[in-house]
């Protein structure tokens, strides 16, 4: 029988929303039997959020002082454990997925499938190749374990709604000494997240520096959406690196998608695939941008966008 265990990701005792994109990945494999797992050193509130999601049967919670941070060389085995009996384990293709899920299916002697972005059978699945310029049908050996991560901005998260049961789970795995927590260092914003925003406004190289990227916050500030940026404004120190967009950067599917001053590579192309709205702003009539922009503006950023708020009042 499959039985399909997504493992969560949260911080700050917040449940990540990539968790619920990962349960309708599992709910379209099967919707008999999902749970969520939930390693924490306080894990209540994480799992009382997993509990709402709908589809989800029981959340399995693993108390543990050492899983107070994300470490995948801590997480992994206890993962590797606690899949034991499933068919399927599902963990978000976020930084965080992509770190543990290798180690789990290392720690479980099977090949990962990356990236799931449908789910065509039990043991087959679709995933983006070449930047997504191609799609791969992927199929999984039956008689093992299937160890994937989600492609989140294929996904609609789970609505809320559940009422599953929470189990502590006691696991006695020996965990690694040989690596430990030192610190979290992590840009600090009020903006919304990158990854579930709704609305995205983005910079790029035309930008031009760190200073001027200030007109980028202050009109994001003005529509309430998240900042990303290209790698070629992150390479310029323009921005941090968690702010990139695209192939090597972050996957996103926003409502709205702003691109501003970015000329439209392919490898950044890859990152705004699933956005709803494309909206481009870019001095070069030619960028190639304006070819999957939905709106496209041709024009002097540091002209149209004071022009832009002021419309918006
Ligand atoms: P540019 O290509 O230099 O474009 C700048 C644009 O700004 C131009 O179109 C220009 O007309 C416009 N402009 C300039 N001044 C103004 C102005 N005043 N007003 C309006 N418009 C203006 N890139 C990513 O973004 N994300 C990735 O994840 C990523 N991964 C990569 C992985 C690999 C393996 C490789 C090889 C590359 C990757 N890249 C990625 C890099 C990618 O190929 C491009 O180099 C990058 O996206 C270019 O960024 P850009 O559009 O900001 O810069």
């Amino acid at each position: 029988m499959t039985k399909i265990l997504v493992v969560s990701e949260h911080l700050d005792g917040k449940l990540n929303a990539s968790t619920a994109r990962a349960v309708s990945a599992a709910a379209a494999v099967s919707a008999a039997a999902i749970d969520v797992l939930v390693l924490s050193d306080a894990p209540e509130g994480v799992a009382a959020d997993a509990a709402r999601i709908s589809g989800v049967s029981k959340v399995l919670t693993v108390t543990r002082p050492q899983n107070a941070h994300a470490l995948a060389a801590v997480l992994a085995p206890q993962i590797a454990r606690a899949a034991d009996g499933y068919t399927h384990v599902f963990v978000p293709s976020t930084t965080f997925g992509k770190d543990i899920a290798p180690r789990v299916a290392a720690l479980l002697g099977v090949s990962q499938v990356s990236d799931v972005m449908s789910v065509e059978g039990a043991h087959r699945f679709k995933r983006p190749i070449y930047a997504g310029n191609a799609i791969v049908t992927v199929d999984v050996d039956p008689a093992t374990v299937v160890v994937a991560t989600i492609r989140t901005a294929s996904w609609p998260a789970a609505p809320t709604g559940g009422s599953a049961t929470v189990e502590a789970l006691s696991l006695d795995v020996p965990l690694p000494s040989h690596t430990r927590f030192v610190s979290l260092q992590q840009g600090r914003s009020d903006r919304p997240d990158l990854q579930g925003a709704a609305k995205v406004v983005s910079g790029g190289r035309g930008v031009g520096s760190k200073e001027n990227f200030e007109v980028i916050y202050k009109f994001a500030d003005k529509l309430g959406a998240a900042v990303g940026a290209s790698r070629a404004a992150v390479d310029a120190g323009y921005v941090p690196n968690e702010m990139q967009v695209g192939q090597t950067g972050k996957i996103i599917a926003p409502e709205l998608y702003i691109a501003i001053g970015i000329s439209g590579a392919i490898q950044h192309l890859t990152g705004i695939k699933d956005a709803g709205t494309i909206v481009a702003i870019n001095k070069d009539a030619e960028a190639p941008i304006f070819e999957i922009a939905d709106i496209g503006l041709v024009g002097d950023l540091f002209k149209i966008l004071p022009e832009l708020e002021a419309a918006l009042g």
